[in-house]
């Protein structure tokens, strides 16, 4: 069996473009052209890029609360895609999503524990309503809120409180696996760091595995065991962690990391601003998709799609600089005054 708990292989979503009295498809939004990652068990892999790169269409697509397009997803091995609604239904145990906005996704009128309880019932996880009171409140505490709290409706609670009870709901049915969907985006940064500990220390306690989505790298440093970095639906470099914050390679990640602060003022490197708009996922640029921003655009760069080459280290790129990047037969010439 592999050793990975999630593999994601050439997943694309597309969304149709319909016109006309007919709803003719005049063409397609490619939310998610071509992803493949691995997640492994207990693993956290941060999925970072601007709003609109297609990080949340891919997270949905692997949980099928979108359906993809194509590609494949493999949750220990068994093919994700092609299961029917009762396997599926069974899968949703193992595999969770939090929102970024968990407000929107909890029932006004139902109270916390009324909600956690429901959930609790259905997948029969407990079966007598005093084991089902113990779990909302263990579950309650676990995410470090009050049991008594259970009785409370969710606007009785602040945003922080209100993501800790998205925890809760997702951890109510034990599953291996949760898409963090910008957790922590809505939140002030005091109560941001506070989320991300919880998630850490769940994860350890439960052994659980994330996919965690951000816009900011700076929210995914300190959870990720690897980042991936996407733009307009690519995956543009993945790699480890540590290495990616200390020797980022596409011109895209770079950008990125120009904008976190450093906490070592000595370290501190040139903001690299990038100019212009990102193209739209309907009309993608040829070449690579980052030329027309790209401030080390060199003359092969609007003609050759750069591919998604590895180092031999595990650090993949998607950049011409780099010789791994160069598809098949393509002779890439870099000019002088452009370096890596
Ligand atoms: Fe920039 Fe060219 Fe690399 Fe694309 S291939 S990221 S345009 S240098």
């Amino acid at each position: 069996m592999s050793e990975n708990l999630i593999e994601v292989r050439n997943l694309k979503k597309f969304f149709p473009i319909k016109r006309g009295l007919l709803s003719k498809t005049v063409g397609h939004v490619k939310a998610v052209n071509d992803v493949s990652f691995d997640i492994k068990p207990g693993e956290t892999l941060g999925l970072v890029g601007e709003s609109g790169c297609g990080k949340t269409t891919a997270g949905r697509s692997i949980l099928r609360l979108i359906e993809p397009t194509a590609g494949s997803v493999k949750f220990e091995g068994k093919e994700v895609t092609k299961m029917g609604v009762t396997e599926m239904r069974r899968l949703r145990r193992e595999m969770q999503i939090i929102f970024q906005d968990p407000y929107s996704s909890l029932n006004p009128r139902i109270t916390i524990g009324g909600m956690l309880a429901e959930i609790i019932k259905f997948h029969g996880l407990r079966t007598t309503q005093a084991a089902i009171n113990d779990r909302v409140a263990e579950l309650l505490e676990i995410v470090g809120l009050r049991a008594e709290y259970s009785r409370r409706y969710p606007h009785e609670f602040s945003g922080g409180q209100r993501q800790r009870i998205g925890i809760a709901r997702a951890l109510s049915v034990e599953p291996k696996f949760i898409v963090c969907d910008e957790p922590v985006s809505a939140l002030d940064v005091s109560i941001q760091s506070q989320v991300i500990n919880l998630l850490k220390d769940l994860q350890s306690q439960f052994g659980l595995t994330y996919l965690f989505i951000a816009h900011d790298l700076s929210v995914v440093e300190h959870i990720s065991d690897r980042v991936a970095v996407m733009y307009l639906g690519e995956i543009v470099e993945i790699g480890d962690a540590k290495e990616l914050y200390h020797n980022p390679k596409h011109p895209y990640t770079q950008s990125l990391l120009s904008a976190v602060p450093h906490p070592d003022p000595r370290r501190k490197s040139e903001r690299i601003i990038l100019t212009g708009d990102v193209p739209s996922p309907a009309n993608l640029p040829n070449g690579c998709y980052f030329h027309p921003r790209c401030p080390k655009a060199f003359t092969d760069c609007s003609r050759v799609h750069p591919v998604l080459g590895n180092d031999g280290s595990g650090h993949h790129t998607r950049c011409l600089l780099w010789p791994e990047s160069a598809p098949a037969g393509e002779k890439i010439t870099v000019t002088e005054n452009q370096t890596a």
